[in-house]
């Protein structure tokens, strides 16, 4: 009929995000670091997922990587250190309309943060969380980090340091009802966007891990495993981190790994041979508290007062 719209599908989109719309103040981070190629990766992944700006949240601790927040033009909450789980859990719990991103270091998650960090995997809300691991408090000037190398020279350890570092993510696997873990170099572009994008898609809190490069503190196992690919293992499955052919064949060694296979996944995390690079582990059937806790969130204010008086109905004051 005309002058009656029959398909509204027809309709242009009156809104399409660019790469502008989710860039925020300029970044600070000193040139070369690793930080910047993972902005770069979360603008594109917002920009092809078309994420609303006002519907995102960027949420971070204290540290280098915790500026984010800063950098991206969307909502963001700069905490406390050690402090970026709780507060994005608490997001969820009252937002589950929001699109939640943490941006939290190995300092940050994996020593102040280590109680927030174990909760957080075990409660399995859905979020994106990113941790950029360079293996030493750069923001403080160079003082051992959790996940410092035994050995590794520091202003706190002038001599070395003296324990063997934790794994972020074989302790991640090690933690009940964890249902996303994956491994990622800050230098592989397609490889940090392919896995990005599979940690946003996941219906739980997906942890990714990644190897974060700081040129002012460099971690010299990072720079071996930038210039000898067959130091890392590119785990490879049908259901794990799909990359193009041509981006694939630049790691030399390749692994077949199914992320359903938990054992497995925790034997590859603690190799000494090889550092897996990919989707470690998947269960997307991994209980969600953000659901179980929204259940009678819908409840009518009459209905509640009815329940209420039913309840109370069956005591005598
Ligand atoms: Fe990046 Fe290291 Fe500089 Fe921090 S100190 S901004 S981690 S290069």
């Amino acid at each position: 009929m005309y002058g009656l719209k029959t398909d509204w599908a027809d309709e242009p989109d009156s809104r399409y995000f660019t790469l502008d719309s989710y860039e925020g103040a300029v970044a600070r981070w000193c040139p070369g670091c690793g930080d910047h190629a993972v902005l770069t990766a979360v603008q594109r992944l917002c920009r092809d997922e078309q994420l609303e700006p006002e519907k995102t949240v960027f949420v971070s601790g204290i540290g280098c990587s915790s500026r984010f927040p800063h950098y991206m033009k969307t909502y963001g909450f700069h905490g406390l250190h050690g402090r970026a789980l709780p507060v994005a859990c608490g997001i969820r719990a009252r937002r589950p309309d929001l699109h939640i991103f943490v941006a939290t270091g190995d300092g940050d998650c994996c020593a102040i943060g280590t109680g927030h960090w174990i909760h957080a995997i075990h409660y399995n809300m859905k979020m994106v969380v990113m941790v950029f691991d360079n293996s030493v408090y750069g923001l403080t000037k160079n003082q051992t980090s959790p996940t410092s190398a035994l050995g590794r020279r520091t202003n706190t350890h002038p001599r070395g340091a003296l324990l063997e570092p934790v794994n972020p993510v074989q302790t991640t696997l090690g933690i009940a009802n964890v249902s996303f873990v994956a491994q990622t170099p800050d230098w592989s572009p397609p490889h940090l966007l392919a896995t990005l994008k599979a940690a946003y898609r996941h219906p739980g809190l997906a942890f990714v891990r990644i190897l974060q490069r700081c040129p002012h503190y460099p971690n010299p196992r990072l720079e071996v495993l930038q210039s000898d690919s067959s130091q890392m293992a590119l785990l490879t499955h049908p259901d794990g981190i799909v990359l193009e052919e041509s981006v694939a064949k630049l790691f030399k060694n390749h692994v077949e790994h199914d992320p359903a296979d938990l054992d497995r996944a925790r034997e590859l995390a603690g190799s000494q041979d090889a550092v897996p690079i990919g989707l470690l582990y998947r269960n997307e059937a991994a209980q969600r508290y953000d659901l179980c806790a929204a259940e009678g969130m819908a409840t009518s204010r009459a209905d509640k007062i009815a329940a209420l008086k039913s309840e109370l109905s069956q005591y005598r004051v």
